[in-house]
């Protein structure tokens, strides 16, 4: 470990860590990386398993593969809507290689960037990479690229740190201080940094949870509007509860005012339908995908709806 640290700080803003390479590959075969340097993190033991902490919570290697998280008894048992999250990323195949550290770094996806040089050179590039301008908001000088890992907002509704390490030292910070909301630069992690742990709290433990996503095909693709809930029931109301969402935003977020509107309430139909249109207020889709904003944005309203319900009739 100590040695990979040293690797990324003698080659850093020019080094990309592999941990199971299913997006990384990808990217680089569109050059979308172009890395002098690659360090595959799958040689550094440290990196995986999940441990259960003496106060109950949880602690997970970042090169934990997602089948591991997603069949985990405890993670089942304890903290159910990550394991869900998991077991929809991509493919069985996909889910023994890629990891949750690649999930949560994960970069953002756009239809005018994840496509071929030539595509993109004929296109006349755009901020994201190479270029000066943004094809889905025209004028504007931010990108809009979209977060679309499916664990995050699962590990946010769970109020999950991580740990990020480099030569210098380690750091510990809230999984949602992690994203910037920006497009491009969409994580603050500086060159030469790690990230090595998950930390679940014991106070997230037991909550019940759902996720639900949208993707064009279900038996593989990434989402295009994801939905996270946990609920924690007390004496027959909400004693607690968070959504999440993703895929709709540059960073996967919380959805601002659901535990208050949920919180000592009794579940009914119009407080789902008031959890889901304060969900759908969060989320800011634009034309970066396949299906049209004003549909993944619905679907995020019917996806939190029908979360809320279905965690508060586990
Ligand atoms: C066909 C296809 C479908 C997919 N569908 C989905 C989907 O439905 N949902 C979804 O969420 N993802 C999807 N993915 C993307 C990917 O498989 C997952 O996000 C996976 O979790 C990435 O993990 P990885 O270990 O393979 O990451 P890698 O590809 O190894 O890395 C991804 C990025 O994170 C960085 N990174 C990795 N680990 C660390 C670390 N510990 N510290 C700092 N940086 C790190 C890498 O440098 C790279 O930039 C899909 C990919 C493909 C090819
Ligand atoms: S949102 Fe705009 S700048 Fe960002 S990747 Fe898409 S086209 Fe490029």
């Amino acid at each position: 470990m100590e040695e990979a640290l040293l690797q990324m700080q003698e080659h850093a803003g020019d080094l990309r860590v592999l941990a199971g390479g299913t997006d990384l590959i990808p990217s680089m075969q569109q050059k979308l990386f172009e890395p002098a340097h690659v360090l595959d993190l799958r040689g550094i033991p440290s990196l995986r398993g999940i441990r259960q902490q003496p106060d109950g919570g949880a602690e997970i290697g970042a090169s934990t593969t997602l089948r591991e998280i997603e069949r985990s008894e405890f993670l089942r048992r304890h903290y159910p809507v990550l394991s869900e999250a998991a077991s929809t990323v991509a493919s069985p195949v996909l889910r023994n290689m890629g990891t949750i550290g690649g999930n949560i770094c994960l970069d953002t996806r756009c239809l005018w960037y994840n496509q071929s040089l030539t595509w993109r050179k004929a296109c006349g590039f755009c901020i994201k990479k190479d270029g000066d301008l943004c094809h889905v908001a025209p004028g504007g000088t931010k990108c809009w690229a979209v977060f679309s890992g499916d664990t995050p907002p699962a590990l946010l509704c769970l109020n999950a740190e991580i740990e990020i390490a480099s030569a210098a030292g380690t750091r510990r910070i809230t999984l949602s201080d992690f994203y910037t909301g920006l497009g491009d630069d969409y994580r603050k992690l500086h060159p030469g940094e790690l990230v090595t742990r998950v930390f679940l709290p014991a106070s997230s433990a037991g909550y019940r949870g759902i996720y639900r996503k949208l993707r064009v095909r279900g038996s593989i693709d990434y989402p295009l509007a994801g939905v996270a809930v946990v609920i924690k029931h007390s004496n027959g109301h909400i004693g607690d509860a968070r959504i999440g969402i993703t895929a709709v935003n540059p960073a996967p977020l919380l959805v601002t005012g659901a535990t208050e509107l949920l919180s000592g309430k009794a579940i009914d139909d119009a407080l789902a339908e008031a959890a889901g249109d304060l969900a759908a207020k969060t989320a800011r889709p634009l034309t970066t995908s396949a299906l049209t904003p004003e549909y993944r944005r619905e679907m995020i309203r019917v996806f939190a709806k029908r979360a809320v319900l279905a965690a508060a009739a586990n």
